[in-house]
Order: structure tokens, then C-alpha cells, then sequence
């Protein structure tokens, strides 16, 4: 049997996530329904708990800690923000962030990691467009090499923080193809956006999430220096899975975070609520929903831990990259649909008022439902299990 209950340590940093959200998180919600990006004293507050760049090593500012420790706090944030913003900005900055951290050039590093530490520098991730999602293979974006610098034409569509980015001098790790070879000729760079000639970004009005700015950007003739390359050229594509792979654990987390916290409402509502001259908590009907919630987000929590303990064992050399692949995309394969019908029936419960907008679990509806696509939709991930089930011979695309 492997062991991976947490440690002492984990355990109290969870005890003060608790107290820190319940201080610097819960109190603001409500402002992040107007806000439409992040606000700066929630950015302040996540920072100065040393939450941005939790991976990120010690001599940029981070706290290089291991992937279930930054898990439980996107569990506790997911708790604490039912709409889910809060806990979307922090784990695209820290799983972007780590990307920079392990594969970024030392002057980079250098350059950004201090201030994304401190909140001062946004970081986030652009691979979609208009027309590609999913088959990154085929994206339209194109970097060429010029000199010592490196020329980028395209446009990235669907992005979260670009506001943050043009507010606080971030940028994003994109991807951009570079040769003709498909996804073997995919490179990743650092992107700032902030007042960068030939940069114009666009605002969409997303379902939920309003605490954090959504929309995209075109991207003519831009020129960046050789030192933004992540990693090696055309190898974008293999390193980008990294980030994506732990971001998308984090996101199992607040998916178990936002889905706990809808049910201790729900739990505090059906025992209160009568109906018929009981409890409505005493008929079966919602009985057997609580339970079946209750058992369905347990098991996504272990399993979702889990893969956060086998990134970290990957990071340690004790297994491979396609253990990471399999189990993280287990849990993103059902985190988003089990949290949504979860928090779907505790609004049930709450019956009309569940469907007004002083619900607060309608929030954490419209936020959960983000991750049926961000950061890679379920159906890309029922497509890795099944690759690691049958085969890559198996693969519909190849
Ligand atoms: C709230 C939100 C935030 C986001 N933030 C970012 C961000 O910060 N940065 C970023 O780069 N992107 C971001 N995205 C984009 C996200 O990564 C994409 O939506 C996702 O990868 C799917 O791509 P697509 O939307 O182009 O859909 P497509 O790839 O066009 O797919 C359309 C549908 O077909 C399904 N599908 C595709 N291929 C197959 C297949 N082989 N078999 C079965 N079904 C298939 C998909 O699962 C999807 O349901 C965000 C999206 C959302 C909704």
C-alpha cells in the first residue's frame, strides 16, 4: 500500500489556508461579481501569504514546495470563492510560473519570477485560438527566429488574465508554431503584453468567473528577445503538458473545494428547510442525492490527490511522465461534471431561492463549469486515459 496521507506540516498549512481565507478571501467574494478582473488588494493578499509562486525555487522568491501542498490550497481557495476566480488566478500564475521556473533562461527568470511572486507581474498561458483548442497541432500563430531575436504573428483567443497582464506588466507562456511538423514543431515563450508594440488584446464577457478578465489577443510582428524561449525550440509542445498537467490537478481541487463547500450549504439547508411538515433532509429523495454528492467528491479528492502526489514523484525521478498524464487526466475527466451536478442539486434543494442570484452556489455553478474545457476539455482527457488503456496505436488522430 503506498502512502501518501499528508504531512504534519501539510496539515497545519491547511489550517491556515482556513484561517487566511476566511480573513482575506471570503469577506471580498461578493466584490469580484463587479470587479471583472482581479482586484489588486486580493492580489496583494494572496502574495503576501506567499501563495503566488509556491513552486517557484527559493532564490526567485518562491517557496519551492510539492504539488499536494499547493493543492490544498486550491481546495481551500475553491471553498472560499464559490464563483472559482480567485482560485483560477492562483494556480494559472503558480503552474505557469513553475514552467518558467524549470525551463525559463536564468536572465528570464531572472526578470520575472520576483515580481509574479509578489503580484507584481501577471503570468498566464495562451495556446487557444479561434479555431484550435484541442489540436495544438494545427495552430495558426507563428514564431520565426530573426537575428538574435524572434518575430510572432497570430492571435490567441480565450484566454483568462488579460487584463491582469496589461494591467501589471504580465504577459503569457504561448505557444507558437515554429516549423511545419505538427506538434513536434510547437515553441514555448514568454509573451509580455504590457505596452508591447504590435499587441492588441480583446475582452469577451464570460458565464461566470467575473473576478477574472477573460478575452484574447492579435499579435502582429511582434518581436521578442531570444532570452523569453522556454526550453528548447520546437519542443513546446511536450513542455507545455507540464504546466497544463498540474494546473489541471489544481483544478480537481477547487472543483472539490467549491462542490464540499455546496454541500455543507446544502447539508445546513435541508436541515432547516420543511417541507410537507418535515426537514426536507428526512425524505430519501434528497437523502440519497446527499449521499451519492457526498461519496462522488471523497473519491475525487483521493484520486485527485493522488495525481498531484504522482507529479511529485515524477519531479523526484519515481515515475514517468505518462503515470502523471493517466492519473491527472482521471480526475480532470470528472471533476467539473461531478462538482457541477453536485452544486446543481443543492440549488435544487434551496428551490426557488437556488435559482435567484442571491444563491451563492449559482457562482460556484457557473465557475465549476468552466473546467469542462480550460486548461483541456473532458473529452481530451477520456482520450489520454483511453491512450494509456489501449495503446497509442489507438490514437483517433494519428
Ligand atoms: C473559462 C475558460 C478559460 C480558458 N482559459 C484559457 C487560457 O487561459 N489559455 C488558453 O490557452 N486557453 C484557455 N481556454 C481555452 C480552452 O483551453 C479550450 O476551450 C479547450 O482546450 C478546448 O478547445 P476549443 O474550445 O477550441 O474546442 P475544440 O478543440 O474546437 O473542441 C470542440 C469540442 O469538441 C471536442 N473534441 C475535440 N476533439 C475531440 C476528439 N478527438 N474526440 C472527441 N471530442 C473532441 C472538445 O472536447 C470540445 O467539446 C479557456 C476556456 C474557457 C472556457
Amino acid at each position: 500500500m503506498v502512502d501518501y496521507s499528508f504531512t504534519e506540516e501539510q496539515e497545519l498549512f491547511r489550517e491556515s489556508m482556513r484561517e487566511f481565507c476566511a480573513r482575506e478571501i471570503t469577506p471580498k467574494a461578493e466584490m469580484l461579481e463587479q470587479a471583472k478582473e482581479m482586484p489588486e488588494e486580493i492580489i496583494k493578499a494572496l502574495a503576501g501569504f506567499e501563495l503566488l509562486g509556491m513552486m517557484v525555487d527559493p532564490e526567485y522568491g518562491g517557496l519551492g514546495t510539492d504539488p499536494v501542498t499547493l493543492g490544498i490550497a486550491a481546495e481551500e481557495l475553491g471553498r472560499a470563492d464559490p464563483s472559482c476566480a480567485v482560485p483560477v488566478f492562483f494556480l494559472v500564475v503558480n503552474s505557469w510560473s513553475y514552467v518558467l521556473n524549470k525551463y525559463g533562461t536564468d536572465e528570464a527568470k531572472q526578470e520575472i519570477l520576483p515580481k509574479s511572486v509578489k503580484g507584481e507581474q501577471f503570468v498566464g498561458i495562451a495556446t487557444t485560438e479561434s479555431d484550435i483548442g484541442s489540436d495544438l497541432g494545427n495552430m495558426k500563430t507563428k514564431i520565426r527566429s530573426e537575428g538574435d531575436k524572434y518575430v510572432v504573428n497570430g492571435e490567441k483567443m480565450y484566454i483568462s488574465g488579460i487584463g491582469e497582464a496589461t494591467k501589471y506588466s504580465g504577459g503569457h507562456v504561448t505557444l507558437a508554431k515554429m516549423t511545419d511538423a505538427g506538434t513536434r514543431g510547437l515553441s514555448l515563450f514568454y509573451l509580455p503584453l504590457k505596452d508591447t508594440p504590435g499587441i492588441t488584446p480583446t475582452y469577451i464577457e464570460e458565464l461566470g468567473r467575473e473576478g477574472i478578465s477573460f478575452g484574447g489577443f492579435n499579435i502582429e510582428n511582434v518581436e521578442i528577445p531570444k532570452r523569453y524561449l522556454i526550453g528548447e525550440e520546437n519542443k513546446g509542445f511536450y513542455i507545455v503538458h507540464e504546466g497544463y498537467e498540474l494546473a489541471r490537478g489544481l483544478i480537481g481541487l477547487v472543483c472539490v473545494g467549491a462542490a464540499s463547500k455546496a454541500l455543507d450549504n446544502g447539508i445546513a439547508y435541508i436541515k432547516e428547510r420543511k417541507a410537507f411538515g418535515k426537514p426536507i433532509g428526512k425524505y430519501e429523495g434528497i437523502q440519497f442525492k446527499l449521499a451519492e454528492h457526498y461519496v462522488r467528491i471523497q473519491a475525487l479528492r483521493e484520486l485527485t490527490y493522488k495525481a498531484l502526489w504522482t507529479y511529485d514523484q515524477e519531479m523526484k525521478g519515481q515515475a514517468s511522465r505518462f503515470d502523471v498524464s493517466m492519473a491527472i487526466a482521471m480526475s480532470k475527466s470528472v471533476c467539473s461534471n461531478w462538482a457541477f451536478d453536485a452544486i446543481n442539486d443543492v440549488m435544487q434543494w434551496q428551490g426557488a431561492f437556488g435559482y435567484t442570484k442571491e444563491c451563492p452556489d449559482q457562482k460556484a455553478l457557473r465557475g465549476v463549469r468552466s473546467f469542462t474545457l480550460a486548461e483541456g476539455s473532458v473529452e481530451i482527457m477520456k482520450l489520454i486515459i483511453a491512450r494509456e488503456l489501449l495503446g497509442k496505436e489507438f490514437l483517433a488522430y494519428r
